[in-house]
């Protein structure tokens, strides 16, 4: 088993505090699901934990095992077996999708031990066939021209290829279709298991009816408030925030 530790994580954009103590501890084989308004920084801890450049912490820890993530660079974070699917997934023009999915995979293996190309490209195609995706998809170069959903698609496929000991998965539901959605959630739930953690973040329950979550964190000015199980996703959905926030005594 593999624990991922943030401790009092405060964290700056452009001298504007943004996380003011954040806490959340996750354990391989745990779906967390992070719920929040609009603006409570949600997106600034996902890239806070791989490491962006230009969030600066000024605060607090990240450990993955006892080890300090803060002290990594992006590159050793994803070897280090943390993968970030962001919310607004990047083009990379010149590489095929395969060919990132490989190095990303080999970039976690020792030399003289990289992925045959014939394993690669059997599992490259199980997968795309579990995730209803066209084969082309393989060659087209990462991300130019996908589609919203086909972006989305792509990062359940490179987690399932990469199989990374923790994914931070921001707002993965956006924007997707119901069919979208499920193929989704049926990838994350495939990769429910000992070695894996995930935490999804989300604005909206929705997500949440297709991948239950042990755990549930609410998220406000730049803090977990509130952790519980399923069921505060649930009330979430009923009865938005307000009554978390009378309880707290939160101002708007
Ligand atoms: P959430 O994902 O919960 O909607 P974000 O983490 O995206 O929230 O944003 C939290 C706050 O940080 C917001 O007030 C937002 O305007 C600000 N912020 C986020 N990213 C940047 C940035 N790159 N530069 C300046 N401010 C930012
Ligand atoms: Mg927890
Ligand atoms: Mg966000």
């Amino acid at each position: 088993m593999s624990t991922l530790v943030i401790k009092d994580l405060h964290v700056s954009i452009e001298d504007k505090e943004i996380l003011k103590g954040l806490n959340l501890t996750i354990n391989t084989n745990e779906i967390h699901a992070i719920m929040g308004p609009n603006g409570t920084g949600k997106s600034t801890l996902a890239s806070a934990i791989m490491g962006h450049p230009k969030y600066e912490v000024t605060q607090g820890t990240i450990e993955i095992d006892g080890e300090n993530v803060l002290e990594m660079e992006v590159d050793e974070r994803a070897q280090a077996g943390l993968f970030l699917a962001m919310q607004y997934p990047s083009e990379i023009s010149g590489v095929t999708n395969a060919d990132f999915i490989r190095s990303a995979i080999n970039a976690r293996r020792e030399e003289g031990d990289e992925i045959s190309l014939m394993k690669f490209i059997r599992e490259l195609d199980k997968s795309m066939d579990f995730l209803e995706m066209d084969q082309e998809m393989a060659q087209r170069y990462l991300n130019e021209g996908f589609s919203g959903g086909e972006k989305k698609r792509n990062e359940i496929l490179q987690l399932m290829m990469i199989k990374p000991k923790f994914a931070i998965l921001d707002e993965i539901d956006s924007g997707l279709d119901i069919d979208a959605l499920k193929v989704v959630a049926k990838g994350i739930n495939e990769m429910r298991g000992e070695g894996f953690g995930c935490i999804a973040i989300t604005h909206y329950q929705r997500l949440l009816n297709y991948i239950t979550p042990d755990h549930v964190h609410v998220m406000m000015q730049g803090r977990v408030v509130k952790s519980g199980g399923p069921e505060l996703a649930q009330r979430l959905e009923a009865e938005g925030y307000d009554w978390i926030k009378q309880e707290l005594g939160i101002e708007d």
